[in-house]
């Protein structure tokens, strides 16, 4: 195979809470395993970059305080990622990335953050709900496929008016403390509360993304065309913590 991924990791020196790196050191990994040419580039605030150009943009989570930093910055890059979006780059997004694509995030000390608002959700600080902190498990749905995905959570933001939830919880928080849905999918973008890292835990999502990158080049592919790797120690471990969480 002569395959290449390009991806942009967005603001990789500020948002990168609980092992989010992991997210681009497994998909490096599981691309090398396949032949599958992993070209992983960075940018950071102010840094000329051309988000069209890639396959995969990731963006992962970070504080209140990160996210005040980065805000000026990345809405100045708004037309480019709505053009990278007419052109079917897939896009992560953890967390605190993941709120900042919505209509906006009132950040704990009250302050409002106006997201890109590419999408209808929006984010408020906890108030009157506990901060969501700890393992989750939800079921997913991508596309036709269902996942079992685990992962970390640790947010105060309660993300509500989610019209495609990437998922339902069967252990956890996800969005917010009350409806037991998670994270975002439209099939082009998928946000989640997921930390932990996401990629680690769970093969099968770091598989689908490299399905979707590979996808944009040759529209025929399938996700079971991926040639499957040896996930005995990942799926031992998400069954451990499946268990931990009482789940199947
Ligand atoms: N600052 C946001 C919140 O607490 C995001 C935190 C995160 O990325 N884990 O809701």
């Amino acid at each position: 195979m002569n395959e290449t991924i390009r991806v942009c990791w967005m603001y990789h020196n500020i948002m990168d809470l609980y092992g989010d790196k992991g997210n681009m050191m497994v998909l490096s990994a599981r691309c090398k395993a396949r032949g599958i040419h992993c070209e992983i580039e960075t940018m950071e605030i102010g840094q000329p970059c051309d988000l069209c150009s890639y396959d995969l943009l990731f963006f992962g989570g970070g504080a209140d305080r990160e996210q005040s930093l980065l805000i000026h910055d990345l809405l100045q890059r708004k037309e480019q990622i709505a053009s990278a979006m007419a052109q079917n780059t897939f896009i992560v997004l953890i967390c605190g990335g993941y709120q900042l694509f919505g209509q906006y995030y009132i950040a704990a000390d009250g302050t409002k953050i106006n997201g890109l608002q590419f999408f209808d959700y929006y984010t408020e600080a906890a108030g009157n709900y506990k901060r969501c902190i700890g393992n989750i498990a939800i079921q997913a749905h991508l596309d036709d496929q269902e996942f079992t995905l685990v992962g970390f959570e640790n947010h105060g933001g309660q993300t509500r008016n989610v019209a495609h939830p990437l998922g339902k919880v069967l252990s956890g928080f996800g969005n917010n403390a009350v409806d037991h849905y998670e994270g975002f999918y439209n099939g082009q973008v998928l946000g989640t509360y997921m930390h932990g890292p996401l990629f680690p835990k769970n093969p099968e999502i770091v598989d689908f993304v490299i399905y979707k990158c590979l996808k944009r080049h040759q529209p025929n592919l399938k996700y079971t065309d991926l040639a499957p790797l040896d996930d005995t120690l990942e799926y031992q471990a998400k069954t451990c913590m499946l268990k931990r969480l009482e789940i199947g």
